[in-house]
């Protein structure tokens, strides 16, 4: 039977409800508060009321309106900030090549690497494009993601970038995750541009950024600031022209050595700054003080076989505000288990389990300005639930790469049942 919209509905017997907590300053001490066997009650997609112990069973409860947790563990839907879902075929090849010795570098000097998924966007068309991402929205939502934010940037030309947004729109648009779009056209210079970068930038400036916001295709602009990529002054113009158009600012820094990417967040007051394995003291203070969001990704390094991961303990201590993503992409980081990467937080960053969870859900929710609905399940807040067969939220990050949601709730509907 259909329930009317309005009406409220109940999750009821919750083991364990994780509410992580607003930032405010530090996530030191507890970023995210837990309570014991309770029910929820939602109301237009909304959690309306947290019921308390010793108040067992919520009012107007029928049999077509509430569902069991069965004393699970209740938390926010997953966030993941950090994503590449637009690309045509994984390169397990090249993984094979690197298992026997060979370098991420070597490969992608020799036309494999990024070369060969800029190749694989630029023949593909939208719809198939599209269903492929589809596809890739169902496998965050295994992992108990129920928004992501999702970038171009294997097109690197304006038809092939406009192409990648309009696929990543079609395919969010059937599907229950909220996706937040990025144009990262300052991914690499594109080969034809080799020997003429400004010029691959001044096409960027003109004509990708214009076209994107004229679509309404991008919330934000991303840069990869790197020396194999874009050097301080090309990325200083992009993110001018980009703020100009009233873009939010992501970056790429700091991943295979220290940069300026701390300072240029800074200066142009980024949404978030991302991978950021290689940042200083001096850059992690700017950080704190800069408000910004520090993006962690540590399944790139871990899968590229690196062993220099984001001095995450460091910025925790220091008062940054971290989120923690997949940065799943088909060289660097074939993954879509954002619970992995909140093992891998623990183990190889030095963060609890509850800062792990806390990265994962608020932390995502303000690295795509979602803050204020997504991320907790305080009343007010969004209904996007995951129940996990645990007891406690370090269960999550202890059970390292085994752990999935039983059941997603997304705007409180069911959208996915673990089988
Ligand atoms: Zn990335």
């Amino acid at each position: 039977m259909e329930i009317e919209r309005g009406t409220p509905r109940y999750i009821v017997n919750i083991g364990c409800l994780a509410l992580p907590q607003p930032f405010e300053g530090s996530l030191l001490g507890e970023p995210v508060k837990i309570k014991k066997n309770l029910w929820l009650e939602i109301k237009n997609g909304r959690i309306s009321r947290i019921g308390h112990e010793g108040e067992p069973e919520p009012p107007g409860v029928e049999a077509n309106n509430v569902f069991d947790a069965y004393s699970m563990l209740a938390t926010p839907g997953l966030i993941d900030s950090h994503t590449h879902p637009v690309f045509l075929n994984f390169r397990q090849s090249e993984f094979v090549r690197r298992c026997r010795g060979e370098t991420y570098q070597q490969i992608a000097a020799a036309g494999g690497g990024i070369l060969s998924s800029i190749r694989g966007v630029r023949e593909a068309n939208e719809e198939m494009l599209s269903a492929l991402i589809f596809n890739r929205l169902e496998g965050f939502l295994e992992f108990g993601v129920t928004a992501i934010e999702a970038k171009s940037g294997y097109g690197l030309s304006l038809a092939d970038e406009l192409k990648s947004l309009r696929s990543l729109k079609k395919a969010a648009l059937d599907h229950p995750i909220e996706v937040s779009p990025t144009l990262l056209a300052a991914h690499v210079i594109p080969p034809e541009f080799r020997d003429n970068p400004d010029g691959y930038v001044d096409l960027v400036c003109n004509s990708i950024i214009p076209q994107a916001v004229e679509e309404k295709l991008a919330n934000a602009v991303d840069v990869f600031l790197d020396d194999s990529a874009f050097n301080p002054k090309q990325t200083r113009r992009i993110f001018k022209v980009a703020k100009e158009a009233g873009l939010d600012l992501r970056l790429h820094a700091d991943q295979f050595s220290v940069g300026k990417g701390a300072e240029i967040a800074a200066e142009f007051g980024a949404l978030t700054v991302d991978h950021m394995d290689y940042t200083d003291e001096n850059g992690i203070e700017a950080l704190a003080k800069s408000g910004v969001t520090v993006v962690l990704l540590p399944g790139a390094v871990f899968f590229l076989g690196l062993e220099h991961y984001a001095p995450a303990r460091m910025m925790i201590e220091k008062g940054c505000k971290v989120a923690l993503a997949t940065d799943f992409n088909p060289g660097s980081s074939p993954t879509q288990s954002l619970p992995l990467m909140m093992s891998l937080a623990c183990i190889k960053m030095g963060m609890t389990p509850q800062e792990a969870l806390w990265a994962a859900t608020m932390g995502g929710a303000y690295a795509t300005k979602r803050q204020d609905e997504l991320g907790s399940l305080m009343p007010g807040y969004q209904a996007d639930i995951c129940l996990w067969n645990a007891e406690d939220v370090e269960y999550l990050s202890y059970a390292y790469g085994s752990v999935r949601p039983e059941v997603v709730f997304k705007r409180g509907e069911v959208v996915s049942i673990f089988q």
